[in-house]
Protein backbone atom coordinates (compact mmCIF):
# COMPACT_ATOMS: atom_id res chain seq x y z
CA UNK A 1 0.00 0.00 0.00
CA UNK A 2 1.51 3.60 -0.83
CA UNK A 3 1.29 6.34 1.70
CA UNK A 4 -0.14 9.28 0.50
CA UNK A 5 2.30 11.98 0.97
CA UNK A 6 3.30 14.55 -0.81
CA UNK A 7 5.76 13.39 -3.82
CA UNK A 8 8.17 16.45 -3.51
CA UNK A 9 11.34 16.04 -4.93
CA UNK A 10 14.63 16.85 -2.80
CA UNK A 11 16.30 19.57 -5.13
CA UNK A 12 19.30 21.36 -4.59
CA UNK A 13 18.06 24.65 -5.36
CA UNK A 14 15.47 23.83 -2.68
CA UNK A 15 17.70 25.03 -0.59
CA UNK A 16 18.71 28.19 -1.66
CA UNK A 17 14.92 28.66 -2.00
CA UNK A 18 14.64 28.48 1.79
CA UNK A 19 16.96 30.71 2.79
CA UNK A 20 16.35 33.01 0.00
CA UNK A 21 12.53 33.27 1.20
CA UNK A 22 13.02 32.52 5.07
CA UNK A 23 16.43 33.72 5.87
CA UNK A 24 16.55 36.40 3.30
CA UNK A 25 18.30 39.19 5.10
CA UNK A 26 20.61 36.86 6.98
CA UNK A 27 24.52 37.59 5.08
CA UNK A 28 26.53 35.85 2.84
CA UNK A 29 30.05 37.81 3.42
CA UNK A 30 33.12 37.14 1.30
CA UNK A 31 36.73 38.44 0.97
CA UNK A 32 36.57 39.01 -2.88
CA UNK A 33 39.31 37.76 -5.08
CA UNK A 34 39.68 41.34 -6.26
CA UNK A 35 40.08 42.95 -2.68
CA UNK A 36 37.34 44.42 -0.93
CA UNK A 37 35.00 42.69 1.41
CA UNK A 38 30.98 41.99 -0.47
CA UNK A 39 28.66 42.04 1.83
CA UNK A 40 24.78 40.73 1.07
CA UNK A 41 22.33 38.62 2.00
CA UNK A 42 20.67 34.87 1.20
CA UNK A 43 17.63 36.64 -0.65
CA UNK A 44 20.15 38.16 -3.05
CA UNK A 45 22.27 35.13 -3.24
CA UNK A 46 18.79 33.58 -4.33
CA UNK A 47 18.11 36.65 -7.07
CA UNK A 48 21.56 36.34 -8.65
CA UNK A 49 21.44 32.68 -8.66
CA UNK A 50 18.62 32.57 -10.46
CA UNK A 51 20.02 35.31 -13.11
CA UNK A 52 22.66 32.74 -13.72
CA UNK A 53 20.70 30.12 -14.09
CA UNK A 54 18.81 32.02 -16.64
CA UNK A 55 21.86 32.97 -18.50
CA UNK A 56 23.09 29.60 -18.63
CA UNK A 57 19.86 28.23 -20.28
CA UNK A 58 20.14 31.20 -22.80
CA UNK A 59 23.64 29.91 -23.75
CA UNK A 60 22.25 26.47 -24.50
CA UNK A 61 22.94 24.79 -21.16
CA UNK A 62 21.06 21.36 -21.01
CA UNK A 63 19.98 19.16 -18.52
CA UNK A 64 22.66 16.97 -17.57
CA UNK A 65 25.32 19.30 -18.96
CA UNK A 66 28.46 19.46 -16.99
CA UNK A 67 29.90 22.85 -16.35
CA UNK A 68 33.60 23.27 -14.84
CA UNK A 69 34.16 25.88 -12.03
CA UNK A 70 37.70 27.07 -10.78
CA UNK A 71 37.06 29.19 -8.49
CA UNK A 72 37.76 29.64 -4.65
CA UNK A 73 35.32 30.03 -1.97
CA UNK A 74 33.16 33.35 -2.87
CA UNK A 75 29.43 33.99 -2.92
CA UNK A 76 29.81 34.16 -7.12
CA UNK A 77 30.83 30.39 -6.88
CA UNK A 78 28.35 29.92 -4.53
CA UNK A 79 25.76 31.03 -7.18
CA UNK A 80 27.39 29.08 -9.45
CA UNK A 81 26.29 26.19 -6.85
CA UNK A 82 22.88 26.92 -6.94
CA UNK A 83 22.14 28.21 -10.70
CA UNK A 84 23.68 24.88 -12.40
CA UNK A 85 22.42 22.02 -10.25
CA UNK A 86 19.25 24.36 -10.39
CA UNK A 87 18.05 23.77 -14.40
CA UNK A 88 19.44 20.19 -14.05
CA UNK A 89 23.09 20.96 -15.44
CA UNK A 90 26.19 19.48 -13.35
CA UNK A 91 28.24 21.58 -10.95
CA UNK A 92 31.73 19.69 -11.90
CA UNK A 93 34.09 21.54 -9.30
CA UNK A 94 37.47 21.84 -10.48
CA UNK A 95 40.60 21.22 -7.98
CA UNK A 96 43.02 24.54 -9.50
CA UNK A 97 46.11 22.00 -7.69
CA UNK A 98 45.90 19.43 -9.76
CA UNK A 99 48.50 18.70 -12.53
CA UNK A 100 47.75 20.24 -15.35
CA UNK A 101 47.60 16.60 -17.08
CA UNK A 102 45.14 15.59 -14.63
CA UNK A 103 43.59 19.21 -15.52
CA UNK A 104 43.36 18.77 -19.19
CA UNK A 105 42.01 14.74 -18.55
CA UNK A 106 39.13 16.20 -15.74
CA UNK A 107 37.72 18.46 -18.32
CA UNK A 108 37.65 16.44 -21.26
CA UNK A 109 36.37 13.21 -19.35
CA UNK A 110 33.78 15.43 -17.51
CA UNK A 111 32.62 16.76 -20.90
CA UNK A 112 32.64 19.92 -19.35
CA UNK A 113 30.35 22.71 -21.48
CA UNK A 114 31.70 25.81 -20.08
CA UNK A 115 34.27 26.46 -17.74
CA UNK A 116 33.36 29.47 -15.13
CA UNK A 117 36.32 30.47 -13.16
CA UNK A 118 38.33 33.10 -10.86
CA UNK A 119 40.56 36.03 -11.87
CA UNK A 120 43.59 34.28 -10.58
CA UNK A 121 42.69 31.08 -12.70
CA UNK A 122 42.79 32.61 -16.42
CA UNK A 123 46.37 31.88 -17.02
CA UNK A 124 46.06 27.98 -15.92
CA UNK A 125 42.97 27.83 -18.37
CA UNK A 126 44.32 29.58 -21.43
CA UNK A 127 46.81 27.08 -21.36
CA UNK A 128 44.37 24.41 -20.66
CA UNK A 129 41.94 25.01 -23.53
CA UNK A 130 44.35 23.92 -26.72
CA UNK A 131 43.81 20.59 -25.16
CA UNK A 132 39.85 21.13 -24.19
CA UNK A 133 38.67 21.21 -27.46
CA UNK A 134 35.22 20.81 -26.81
CA UNK A 135 34.90 23.73 -24.03
CA UNK A 136 33.15 26.22 -25.64
CA UNK A 137 33.68 29.65 -23.31
CA UNK A 138 35.21 30.32 -20.13
CA UNK A 139 32.81 32.65 -18.08
CA UNK A 140 34.87 34.66 -15.35
CA UNK A 141 33.53 35.45 -12.53
CA UNK A 142 34.34 39.34 -12.38
CA UNK A 143 32.33 42.41 -13.05
CA UNK A 144 33.15 44.57 -16.48
CA UNK A 145 35.93 46.92 -14.88
CA UNK A 146 37.67 44.07 -13.20
CA UNK A 147 37.93 42.25 -16.43
CA UNK A 148 41.68 41.00 -16.84
CA UNK A 149 43.21 40.16 -20.37
CA UNK A 150 41.25 37.54 -21.59
CA UNK A 151 42.67 37.41 -25.21
CA UNK A 152 43.94 33.80 -24.58
CA UNK A 153 40.10 32.75 -23.82
CA UNK A 154 38.48 31.08 -25.82
CA UNK A 155 34.58 32.65 -25.96
CA UNK A 156 35.33 34.88 -22.46
CA UNK A 157 32.31 36.08 -20.86
CA UNK A 158 32.26 38.28 -17.71
CA UNK A 159 29.86 37.28 -15.17
CA UNK A 160 27.99 40.69 -14.27
CA UNK A 161 27.85 41.56 -17.68
CA UNK A 162 25.89 38.12 -18.17
CA UNK A 163 23.70 37.57 -15.38
CA UNK A 164 22.83 41.81 -15.49
CA UNK A 165 20.75 40.63 -18.77
CA UNK A 166 18.70 38.58 -16.98
CA UNK A 167 15.65 39.19 -14.37
CA UNK A 168 15.94 36.23 -11.98
CA UNK A 169 12.26 36.08 -12.34
CA UNK A 170 11.60 32.40 -12.86
CA UNK A 171 10.70 29.48 -10.41
CA UNK A 172 13.37 26.59 -10.45
CA UNK A 173 12.88 23.14 -12.35
CA UNK A 174 11.19 20.55 -10.56
CA UNK A 175 12.63 17.11 -12.05
CA UNK A 176 13.58 13.58 -10.67
CA UNK A 177 15.97 14.07 -7.74
CA UNK A 178 17.97 11.45 -8.46
CA UNK A 179 19.49 13.41 -11.51
CA UNK A 180 23.17 14.35 -10.94
CA UNK A 181 24.02 17.99 -9.67
CA UNK A 182 27.61 17.75 -9.12
CA UNK A 183 30.71 15.61 -10.22
CA UNK A 184 34.30 15.98 -8.17
CA UNK A 185 36.91 14.16 -8.77
CA UNK A 186 39.82 12.63 -6.62
CA UNK A 187 43.03 14.13 -6.05
CA UNK A 188 44.13 10.81 -7.65
CA UNK A 189 47.70 9.70 -6.32
CA UNK A 190 47.86 6.50 -8.25
CA UNK A 191 46.00 6.86 -12.27
CA UNK A 192 43.84 9.32 -13.58
CA UNK A 193 41.91 11.28 -10.73
CA UNK A 194 38.01 9.18 -10.82
CA UNK A 195 34.71 11.13 -10.46
CA UNK A 196 32.35 11.03 -7.74
CA UNK A 197 28.98 12.30 -9.08
CA UNK A 198 26.42 13.23 -6.62
CA UNK A 199 22.79 13.39 -7.01
CA UNK A 200 20.21 15.92 -5.74
CA UNK A 201 18.87 13.74 -3.21
CA UNK A 202 21.99 12.53 -1.53
CA UNK A 203 23.63 15.80 -1.42
CA UNK A 204 20.08 16.42 0.65
CA UNK A 205 20.20 13.61 2.28
CA UNK A 206 23.91 14.39 3.67
CA UNK A 207 22.65 17.87 4.33
CA UNK A 208 20.27 16.70 6.91
CA UNK A 209 22.64 14.54 8.74
CA UNK A 210 25.27 16.75 8.27
CA UNK A 211 23.61 19.57 10.32
CA UNK A 212 22.39 17.68 13.23
CA UNK A 213 23.87 18.14 16.99
CA UNK A 214 26.37 15.17 16.56
CA UNK A 215 27.58 16.18 13.35
CA UNK A 216 28.77 19.93 12.72
CA UNK A 217 25.37 21.43 14.48
CA UNK A 218 24.71 24.27 12.30
CA UNK A 219 21.58 26.88 13.23
CA UNK A 220 20.09 30.09 12.08
CA UNK A 221 22.47 30.95 15.18
CA UNK A 222 25.63 30.38 13.58
CA UNK A 223 28.04 32.26 11.73
CA UNK A 224 30.15 30.08 9.44
CA UNK A 225 33.08 29.99 7.28
CA UNK A 226 33.94 26.95 5.42
CA UNK A 227 37.76 27.47 4.70
CA UNK A 228 38.02 23.95 2.88
CA UNK A 229 37.89 24.72 -0.59
CA UNK A 230 34.02 24.58 -2.75
CA UNK A 231 36.51 22.38 -5.12
CA UNK A 232 37.25 20.36 -2.06
CA UNK A 233 34.03 17.79 -2.20
CA UNK A 234 31.82 20.99 -1.99
CA UNK A 235 33.57 22.48 0.78
CA UNK A 236 32.48 19.56 2.62
CA UNK A 237 28.77 20.53 2.36
CA UNK A 238 28.78 23.76 4.17
CA UNK A 239 27.42 25.80 1.29
CA UNK A 240 24.25 23.62 1.32
CA UNK A 241 24.03 22.99 5.55
CA UNK A 242 24.12 26.80 6.01
CA UNK A 243 21.77 27.76 2.94
CA UNK A 244 19.23 24.77 4.92
CA UNK A 245 19.23 26.58 8.19
CA UNK A 246 19.76 29.60 6.99
CA UNK A 247 23.26 30.76 8.90
CA UNK A 248 25.45 33.49 8.01
CA UNK A 249 28.15 32.31 5.79
CA UNK A 250 31.43 33.62 5.23
CA UNK A 251 33.53 32.46 2.42
CA UNK A 252 37.20 33.64 2.61
CA UNK A 253 38.03 33.69 -0.87
CA UNK A 254 41.94 32.72 -1.39
CA UNK A 255 43.76 34.10 0.95
CA UNK A 256 43.76 31.33 3.23
CA UNK A 257 46.73 32.61 5.68
CA UNK A 258 47.16 32.16 9.06
CA UNK A 259 46.34 36.61 9.41
CA UNK A 260 43.71 36.24 6.81
CA UNK A 261 42.00 33.52 8.43
CA UNK A 262 42.67 35.03 11.76
CA UNK A 263 40.82 38.86 10.47
CA UNK A 264 38.16 36.53 9.49
CA UNK A 265 37.15 34.67 12.58
CA UNK A 266 37.16 37.95 14.37
CA UNK A 267 35.71 40.75 12.45
CA UNK A 268 32.79 38.62 11.06
CA UNK A 269 32.36 36.78 14.99
CA UNK A 270 32.73 33.38 13.33
CA UNK A 271 30.98 30.96 15.38
CA UNK A 272 31.69 27.61 13.36
CA UNK A 273 34.32 26.48 10.76
CA UNK A 274 36.03 23.80 8.64
CA UNK A 275 39.42 22.53 7.40
CA UNK A 276 42.17 19.87 6.82
CA UNK A 277 44.52 20.25 9.60
CA UNK A 278 47.32 22.33 7.15
CA UNK A 279 45.10 25.32 7.86
CA UNK A 280 44.75 25.16 11.28
CA UNK A 281 48.62 24.93 11.62
CA UNK A 282 49.07 28.08 9.82
CA UNK A 283 46.41 29.88 12.37
CA UNK A 284 47.31 28.71 15.55
CA UNK A 285 51.06 29.56 14.40
CA UNK A 286 49.52 33.52 13.34
CA UNK A 287 47.68 33.94 16.79
CA UNK A 288 50.78 32.27 19.11
CA UNK A 289 53.19 35.16 17.16
CA UNK A 290 50.24 37.90 17.73
CA UNK A 291 48.48 37.01 21.24
CA UNK A 292 45.32 36.37 19.06
CA UNK A 293 42.20 35.13 20.91
CA UNK A 294 38.37 33.91 19.36
CA UNK A 295 35.76 35.15 21.67
CA UNK A 296 33.24 34.02 19.26
CA UNK A 297 34.59 31.16 17.59
CA UNK A 298 32.57 28.08 19.58
CA UNK A 299 33.69 25.04 17.19
CA UNK A 300 36.10 23.52 14.57
CA UNK A 301 35.69 21.00 12.16
CA UNK A 302 39.42 19.24 11.36
CA UNK A 303 39.16 16.35 8.81
CA UNK A 304 40.58 15.35 5.66
CA UNK A 305 43.69 13.70 7.40
CA UNK A 306 44.13 13.05 11.26
CA UNK A 307 43.51 15.89 13.32
CA UNK A 308 47.08 16.02 15.68
CA UNK A 309 46.11 15.71 19.72
CA UNK A 310 48.54 18.55 20.32
CA UNK A 311 46.10 20.54 17.93
CA UNK A 312 43.54 19.76 19.48
CA UNK A 313 44.70 20.60 22.96
CA UNK A 314 45.69 24.05 22.00
CA UNK A 315 42.38 25.12 20.32
CA UNK A 316 40.33 23.51 23.60
CA UNK A 317 42.71 24.51 26.33
CA UNK A 318 44.11 27.62 24.87
CA UNK A 319 41.59 29.69 22.92
CA UNK A 320 38.36 27.72 24.28
CA UNK A 321 37.24 26.20 20.83
CA UNK A 322 35.26 22.72 20.75
CA UNK A 323 37.22 20.66 18.14
CA UNK A 324 34.93 18.00 16.04
CA UNK A 325 37.56 15.23 14.46
CA UNK A 326 35.60 14.36 11.50
CA UNK A 327 36.45 11.93 8.39
CA UNK A 328 35.07 11.65 5.01
CA UNK A 329 36.06 10.82 1.48
CA UNK A 330 35.22 12.60 -2.01
CA UNK A 331 33.57 9.25 -2.63
CA UNK A 332 31.10 9.59 0.73
CA UNK A 333 29.74 13.78 -0.17
CA UNK A 334 32.01 13.63 1.90
CA UNK A 335 31.04 12.96 5.49
CA UNK A 336 31.35 9.35 7.31
CA UNK A 337 31.65 10.08 10.67
CA UNK A 338 32.03 12.92 13.13
CA UNK A 339 33.59 12.92 16.76
CA UNK A 340 31.09 14.07 19.52
CA UNK A 341 30.74 12.05 23.33
CA UNK A 342 27.97 9.95 24.06
CA UNK A 343 25.76 10.77 26.84
CA UNK A 344 27.84 8.24 29.03
CA UNK A 345 30.69 10.32 28.15
CA UNK A 346 29.78 13.01 31.01
CA UNK A 347 31.83 12.30 32.91
CA UNK A 348 35.29 11.64 31.48
CA UNK A 349 38.26 13.74 32.45
CA UNK A 350 39.55 16.39 30.29
CA UNK A 351 42.53 13.72 29.44
CA UNK A 352 39.81 11.02 28.82
CA UNK A 353 38.02 13.16 26.77
CA UNK A 354 40.89 14.31 24.30
CA UNK A 355 41.89 10.45 24.23
CA UNK A 356 38.53 9.43 23.07
CA UNK A 357 38.40 12.64 20.51
CA UNK A 358 41.82 11.19 18.84
CA UNK A 359 38.86 8.85 17.53
CA UNK A 360 38.23 9.90 13.54
CA UNK A 361 34.03 9.65 15.03
CA UNK A 362 31.49 7.66 14.77
CA UNK A 363 28.96 7.08 11.77
CA UNK A 364 26.42 9.80 11.31
CA UNK A 365 23.46 7.91 10.68
CA UNK A 366 22.75 7.13 6.80
CA UNK A 367 26.32 5.74 7.02
CA UNK A 368 26.94 2.17 8.12
CA UNK A 369 30.59 0.34 8.07
CA UNK A 370 32.38 -2.35 8.73
CA UNK A 371 36.00 -3.75 8.79
CA UNK A 372 37.08 -6.71 6.97
CA UNK A 373 40.51 -8.74 6.67
CA UNK A 374 42.27 -9.75 3.72
CA UNK A 375 39.86 -11.98 2.69
CA UNK A 376 37.07 -9.88 3.09
CA UNK A 377 36.00 -11.74 6.50
CA UNK A 378 34.34 -8.92 8.76
CA UNK A 379 36.05 -8.35 11.83
CA UNK A 380 34.61 -6.97 15.10
CA UNK A 381 34.17 -3.82 16.60
CA UNK A 382 36.27 -4.80 19.64
CA UNK A 383 38.55 -1.28 19.27
CA UNK A 384 41.24 -3.84 18.61
CA UNK A 385 40.92 -5.55 15.59
CA UNK A 386 42.13 -3.69 12.40
CA UNK A 387 41.16 -4.02 8.99
CA UNK A 388 40.00 -2.56 5.63
CA UNK A 389 36.86 -0.09 6.63
CA UNK A 390 34.19 -0.56 4.04
CA UNK A 391 31.21 1.67 4.11
CA UNK A 392 27.68 1.59 2.64
CA UNK A 393 24.81 4.24 2.70
CA UNK A 394 22.79 6.92 0.44
CA UNK A 395 25.75 9.14 0.18
CA UNK A 396 28.17 6.84 -0.78
CA UNK A 397 29.01 6.73 -4.65
CA UNK A 398 27.85 3.29 -6.48
CA UNK A 399 30.28 3.83 -8.47
CA UNK A 400 32.48 6.09 -10.49
CA UNK A 401 31.44 8.61 -13.24
CA UNK A 402 31.77 7.24 -15.90
CA UNK A 403 34.62 4.47 -16.21
CA UNK A 404 33.75 1.27 -17.97
CA UNK A 405 35.35 -1.33 -15.52
CA UNK A 406 33.55 -1.67 -11.98
CA UNK A 407 36.42 0.17 -9.58
CA UNK A 408 37.71 -2.48 -7.46
CA UNK A 409 36.81 -0.72 -4.22
CA UNK A 410 33.19 -1.58 -5.21
CA UNK A 411 34.06 -5.10 -5.69
CA UNK A 412 31.62 -6.50 -2.88
CA UNK A 413 28.08 -5.77 -3.56
CA UNK A 414 27.06 -2.73 -2.02
CA UNK A 415 29.76 -1.78 0.19
CA UNK A 416 32.84 0.70 -1.11
CA UNK A 417 36.19 0.15 -0.08
CA UNK A 418 37.57 3.16 1.67
CA UNK A 419 41.22 2.00 1.56
CA UNK A 420 42.09 3.27 5.32
CA UNK A 421 42.78 0.39 7.72
CA UNK A 422 41.45 1.13 11.21
CA UNK A 423 39.61 -0.64 14.08
CA UNK A 424 35.87 0.19 15.07
CA UNK A 425 34.85 0.34 19.19
CA UNK A 426 32.32 -1.17 20.33
CA UNK A 427 30.47 2.66 20.38
CA UNK A 428 31.17 2.95 16.90
CA UNK A 429 33.89 5.43 17.10
CA UNK A 430 36.91 4.40 14.28
CA UNK A 431 40.29 4.90 15.10
CA UNK A 432 41.85 4.87 11.66
CA UNK A 433 45.68 3.95 11.84
CA UNK A 434 46.60 4.24 8.13
CA UNK A 435 45.99 3.87 4.49
CA UNK A 436 45.94 0.79 3.74
CA UNK A 437 49.40 1.96 0.83
CA UNK A 438 50.73 3.55 3.75
CA UNK A 439 51.13 1.04 6.21
CA UNK A 440 54.50 0.63 8.24
CA UNK A 441 54.84 -3.21 7.47
CA UNK A 442 57.36 -4.91 10.50
CA UNK A 443 57.74 -8.56 11.15
CA UNK A 444 54.46 -9.36 10.18
CA UNK A 445 53.03 -6.63 12.06
CA UNK A 446 51.69 -2.81 11.63
CA UNK A 447 52.65 0.41 12.32
CA UNK A 448 50.70 3.05 12.09
CA UNK A 449 52.69 6.02 9.87
CA UNK A 450 49.34 8.41 11.06
CA UNK A 451 50.51 7.84 14.98
CA UNK A 452 53.83 8.15 14.88
CA UNK A 453 53.21 11.18 12.96
CA UNK A 454 50.37 12.63 15.18
CA UNK A 455 53.22 11.86 17.92
CA UNK A 456 56.26 13.62 16.47
CA UNK A 457 54.17 16.95 15.66
CA UNK A 458 54.09 17.07 19.52
CA UNK A 459 57.16 17.96 20.10
CA UNK A 460 57.55 21.74 19.72
CA UNK A 461 60.22 21.99 17.09
CA UNK A 462 58.60 20.09 14.79
CA UNK A 463 56.09 21.51 12.43
CA UNK A 464 55.38 18.75 10.27
CA UNK A 465 56.43 14.80 10.17
CA UNK A 466 55.26 12.00 7.66
CA UNK A 467 56.12 8.39 8.49
CA UNK A 468 57.06 5.79 5.85
CA UNK A 469 58.19 2.37 5.61
CA UNK A 470 61.45 1.32 3.92
CA UNK A 471 63.13 -1.35 3.02
CA UNK A 472 64.39 -3.78 6.03
CA UNK A 473 66.26 -7.21 5.48
CA UNK A 474 64.92 -8.67 8.80
CA UNK A 475 61.78 -6.59 9.32
CA UNK A 476 60.23 -6.72 5.74
CA UNK A 477 59.74 -2.61 6.36
CA UNK A 478 61.15 -0.35 8.98
CA UNK A 479 60.15 3.66 9.36
CA UNK A 480 61.89 6.25 8.61
CA UNK A 481 60.77 9.33 10.05
CA UNK A 482 60.60 12.86 8.10
CA UNK A 483 60.68 15.91 9.80
CA UNK A 484 60.35 19.45 9.12
CA UNK A 485 61.63 21.31 11.74
CA UNK A 486 60.04 24.94 12.75
CA UNK A 487 61.46 28.18 12.23
CA UNK A 488 63.41 28.95 15.48
CA UNK A 489 63.73 24.84 15.87
CA UNK A 490 66.50 24.37 13.22
CA UNK A 491 68.60 23.06 16.24
CA UNK A 492 66.34 19.98 16.63
CA UNK A 493 68.64 16.64 15.69
CA UNK A 494 67.73 12.59 15.71
CA UNK A 495 68.43 12.23 19.09
CA UNK A 496 66.47 14.69 20.48
CA UNK A 497 63.29 13.38 18.08
CA UNK A 498 63.72 9.79 19.44
CA UNK A 499 64.12 10.99 22.92
CA UNK A 500 60.72 13.01 22.55
CA UNK A 501 59.02 9.75 20.98
CA UNK A 502 60.36 7.35 24.16
CA UNK A 503 57.39 6.07 25.85
CA UNK A 504 54.58 7.99 23.76
CA UNK A 505 54.75 5.14 21.38
CA UNK A 506 55.31 1.12 21.35
CA UNK A 507 59.22 0.26 21.42
CA UNK A 508 59.15 -1.37 18.17
CA UNK A 509 57.55 1.50 16.56
CA UNK A 510 60.24 3.57 16.80
CA UNK A 511 61.70 4.91 13.96
CA UNK A 512 64.94 3.22 12.47
CA UNK A 513 65.84 7.07 11.62
CA UNK A 514 64.91 10.86 11.15
CA UNK A 515 65.21 12.37 7.99
CA UNK A 516 65.23 16.83 8.17
CA UNK A 517 63.62 18.04 4.75
CA UNK A 518 62.54 22.07 4.86
CA UNK A 519 59.43 20.80 3.01
CA UNK A 520 56.70 17.66 2.48
CA UNK A 521 55.54 16.90 -0.32
CA UNK A 522 51.32 17.30 -0.77
CA UNK A 523 48.79 16.42 -2.55
CA UNK A 524 46.06 18.54 -4.76
CA UNK A 525 44.15 18.86 -1.40
CA UNK A 526 47.21 19.40 0.54
CA UNK A 527 47.29 16.16 2.37
CA UNK A 528 50.43 14.26 3.07
CA UNK A 529 51.91 12.64 -0.70
CA UNK A 530 53.16 9.37 0.69
CA UNK A 531 53.64 8.61 -2.76
CA UNK A 532 56.16 11.55 -3.63
CA UNK A 533 57.85 10.86 -0.28
CA UNK A 534 58.83 7.24 -0.90
CA UNK A 535 60.11 8.12 -4.35
CA UNK A 536 62.24 10.47 -2.89
CA UNK A 537 63.58 8.37 0.22
CA UNK A 538 63.42 5.49 -2.72
CA UNK A 539 67.19 4.76 -3.00
CA UNK A 540 67.81 5.84 1.27
CA UNK A 541 69.73 2.96 3.15
CA UNK A 542 68.57 2.58 6.97
CA UNK A 543 71.48 2.78 9.24
CA UNK A 544 70.24 -0.92 10.75
CA UNK A 545 69.23 -2.33 7.36
P1 LIG B 1 39.53 12.95 0.08
O1 LIG B 1 38.69 12.11 -0.80
O2 LIG B 1 40.53 13.75 -0.66
O3 LIG B 1 38.69 13.78 1.01
O4 LIG B 1 40.38 11.96 0.98
C1 LIG B 1 39.79 11.00 1.79
C2 LIG B 1 40.83 10.34 2.65
O5 LIG B 1 41.39 11.28 3.57
C3 LIG B 1 40.30 9.24 3.53
O6 LIG B 1 40.16 8.05 2.82
C4 LIG B 1 41.36 9.17 4.61
O7 LIG B 1 42.48 8.43 4.19
C5 LIG B 1 41.78 10.61 4.76
N1 LIG B 1 41.10 11.19 5.92
C6 LIG B 1 40.01 11.97 5.92
N2 LIG B 1 39.69 12.33 7.18
C7 LIG B 1 40.58 11.75 7.99
C8 LIG B 1 40.78 11.71 9.43
N3 LIG B 1 40.00 12.38 10.27
N4 LIG B 1 41.82 10.98 9.89
C9 LIG B 1 42.64 10.32 9.06
N5 LIG B 1 42.50 10.31 7.72
C10 LIG B 1 41.49 11.02 7.19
Amino acid sequence: MLAKMMDRPLLISSLIAHAGKWHADTEVVTKTIEGPVHRYDWAAAEVRAKQFAQALQRLGVKFGDRIGTLAWNTYRHVEAYYAIAGIGAVTHTINPRLFPDQLEYVVNHADDQYLVIDLTFVDLVADLLPKAPKVKGVIVFAGKDDMPDVSRLRNPICYEELIAAETGDMDWPSFDDNSAAALCYTSGTTGNPKGAIYAHKSTIVHTLSQIAPDCMALSARDSAMPVVPMFHVNAWGVPYATAAVGSKLVLPGRDLDGKSIYELLTGEKVTFTAAVPTIWMMLLAHMKEVGGKLPDLDRVVIGGSACPRAMMETFQNDYGVNVIHAWGMTEMSPLGTANTPKRKHADLSDTAAVDLQQSAGRPLYGVDMKIVDEAGATLPNDGEATGELKVTGPWIIADYFNIPEKAPAHAEDGWFGTGDVCAIDPDGYIWITDRLKDVIKSGGEWISSIDLENVAVGHPKIAEAAAIGLPHPKWDERPLLVVVRTKDGQDLGKDDVLGYLEGKIAKWWMPDDVAFVDELPHTATGKLSKLQLRARFKDYVLPTA
